[in-house]
């Protein structure tokens, strides 16, 4: 399984760190200059903080593809990018005003516009629902739309984020692996992880930034841990050894050895027993290439099992300073 490390901080994408990132696109939009990317990330579209702040997409899908298709030329290294897609918790569905069944049809409706629009970049398809049969549904509407999930290189599972039940998500996962699905899980939580890691090809945190918030700052420059890189880096191999030593998951596929960790001023010395796990296995710097998957992660679909029909969906966490993961 490969892990990205969430962060607010997109110069990070240049540091040599040895892990992959998950930046937003709330993050580099509008950047006069975008920092070159030394390693792989992947673009998140920051949907849950636009939707809850807006109630609506601001921008639309021809803008949103130019932007990616600018990240993935100046930043490079992208491994995929997440769509305009549209959450479905509570506070979301209130914000917008509309059903979960709409939400799920413009996700739907946006991945194929955005294929449409700019089918060599790595946009991934982003299952959304509450229940089981939610997310079987949003899977059905892409196949009904011509979309075989199952030959895909990954499958985004959004609105799991904030759930507090790791069982709840796990049935979801199994549910929709059971159908061949690669998939990443938006922000699931590490016990989640310790679960069904076994069974997805990725996921992503940026659960440190959250805890850091009440963690004192490292240097007078920091007032909290919250956006502390030496912070980051040691609760992301505290993590991903722990996972390691998990029967259900190896995220041995997912760091590079920490070059920058050695000179950060916030390094690991700053925050030993926070983590410091060793990174586990060697991880390479993947090229760019759409799915962001190398050619031995492509493993042959599960075998297909009947399912009832329901989908299920993702969540980020995008405010600036606020993590809105779990
Ligand atoms: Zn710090």
């Amino acid at each position: 399984m490969r892990f990205y490390l969430g962060t607010h901080q997109p110069a990070w994408l240049a540091r040599d760190l040895g892990v992959p990132l998950l930046v937003s696109h709330r993050r580099l939009a509008g950047r006069r200059s975008l920092p070159r990317a030394s390693g792989p990330w992947a673009l998140d579209s920051g949907g849950f903080t636009e939707l809850s702040l807006h109630g609506r997409w601001r921008t639309d899908a021809v803008a949103y593809a130019t932007a990616v298709r600018r990240y993935a030329t100046e930043i490079g290294n992208l491994d995929w990018a997440a769509p305009r897609d549209w959450m479905t918790e509570g506070s979301v569905l209130a914000r917008t005003g509309l059903s979960l069944s709409s939400h799920q049809r413009r996700t739907v409706t946006d991945y194929l516009r955005l294929r449409d629009l700019a089918p060599d970049l790595p946009f991934i398809p982003v299952l959304q629902g509450q229940s089981i049969t939610d997310y079987h549904h949003c899977a059905d509407l892409y196949e009904r739309h011509g979309v075989d999930l199952a030959t895909l290189p990954l499958v985004g599972v959004g609105s799991v984020c904030r759930r507090q039940h790791t069982a709840e998500v796990e049935a979801i996962v199994r549910a929709l692996t059971a159908r061949g699905y690669r998939l990443h899980t938006f922000g699931a939580k590490i016990l989640g992880l310790d679960r069904y890691g076994d069974t997805i090809t990725s996921s992503d945190s940026m659960s440190w930034s959250f805890s850091g918030r009440y963690v004192p700052g490292c240097s007078p420059t920091h007032r909290s841990e919250s956006n502390c890189l030496g912070f980051a880096l040691s609760w992301y191999r505290r993590v991903t050894q722990r996972l390691d030593s998990s029967p259900h998951t190896d995220t041995s596929s997912t760091s590079t050895v920490p070059q920058a960790e050695r000179s950060d001023p916030c390094s690991t010395a700053k925050h030993p027993p926070g983590g410091s796990p060793a990174p586990a296995g060697p991880a390479s710097a993947t090229p760019s290439r759409p799915g962001g998957l190398s050619p031995a992660k492509r493993r042959p679909p599960p075998k297909r099992t009947p399912t009832t029909g329901r989908h299920h969906h993702r969540d980020r966490t995008q405010r600036p300073w606020t993590p809105k993961c779990c």
